[in-house]
């Protein structure tokens, strides 16, 4: 029998990898629909479009238009990307 820390370490780590994995699939995913969703004003986190307010800072401004949202959708993805990669080489 394998001891129960291996299962642990296995789980976590599995984890983490589909959250990593997760974060720039939804960005993709935001870009790909980019109409269903804006960016809030104030925290520039991206709502879906049927969004009153923002559930993060509880603004009610937002930019709804497309280029916006996809670009802030390739940031948060790359912003994601980038903070692996600087704890990998840490
Ligand atoms: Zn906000």
């Amino acid at each position: 029998m394998y001891p129960i820390r291996f299962f642990l370490r296995s789980y976590f780590s599995e984890i983490t990898m589909n959250a990593n994995e997760s974060r720039i699939d939804k960005a993709l995913k935001i870009a790909a629909n980019a109409s269903d969703y804006k960016v809030c004003e104030g925290c520039d986190s991206i709502v879906s479009i049927g969004s009153v307010l923002c559930p993060n800072c509880h603004s009610f401004r937002f930019d709804e238009s497309r280029t916006r949202v996809i670009s802030q959708a390739m940031l948060l993805g790359s912003r994601e990307q980038n903070s692996v990669t600087a704890s990998d080489l840490m």
